[in-house]
């Protein structure tokens, strides 16, 4: 739609960042737009069932927390590794350099609840397919993992087959 157009063009590019060769695509403009944020915000969540959305660490917390404050669900922030007093799970992942883990904080998630899985972008599928390990794990279901922006050439969708994907915009 032409909201989520509009939003689009707020997506800036920046070479070289994190590293020489990558072109990192920056959320930031258009989370700092009010019609675009909620463009993506509305976008994300519709016709999705779920009981509570799971934010990813950091930029999938802005968005996570407004999409469950518009359905009326809670918010869980899925973190990085040292930051949480109490740790009901953690999942290690391989990164494109490196590795990386995702830790569920205790108390938080039921088994049985319907998770929307949140995060800002999908590249190479490492984390978000991380992400919906942990739910999984927990003995709850992944109603589906959202996205803003997909970096189609990295083909992350294959890490996380079998999870509805929903990403409002592709490059
Ligand atoms: P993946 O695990 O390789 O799919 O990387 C996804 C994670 O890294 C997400 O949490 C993103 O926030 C971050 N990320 C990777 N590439 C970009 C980018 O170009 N822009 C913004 N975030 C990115």
């Amino acid at each position: 739609d032409s909201a989520l157009r509009a939003a689009a063009e707020l997506v800036r590019e920046v070479p070289d960042f994190p590293e020489p060769g990558v072109l990192f695509r920056d959320i930031s403009p258009m989370l700092a737009d009010g019609p675009a944020l909620a463009a993506v915000v509305g976008a994300l969540g519709r016709d999705f069932r779920f009981d509570v959305v799971a934010g990813v660490e950091a930029r999938g917390f802005l968005l996570g927390a407004a999409v469950a404050q518009a359905a009326g669900t809670g918010v869980i922030g899925l973190r990085k590794p040292g930051k949480l007093p109490e740790v009901a799970d953690r999942v290690d992942y391989t990164l494109e350099y490196g590795r990386a883990t995702l830790e569920l904080p205790a108390g938080t998630l039921r088994a049985g609840q319907r998770v929307l899985v949140v995060d800002d972008v999908l590249a190479t599928g490492g984390t978000l397919g991380a992400a919906c390990r942990l739910v999984r794990q927990a003995g709850s279901d992944v109603a589906a993992a959202a996205v803003v922006l997909e970096l189609t050439a990295l083909e992350g969708r294959d890490k996380i087959a079998g999870e509805e994907i929903r990403a409002l915009l592709s490059v």
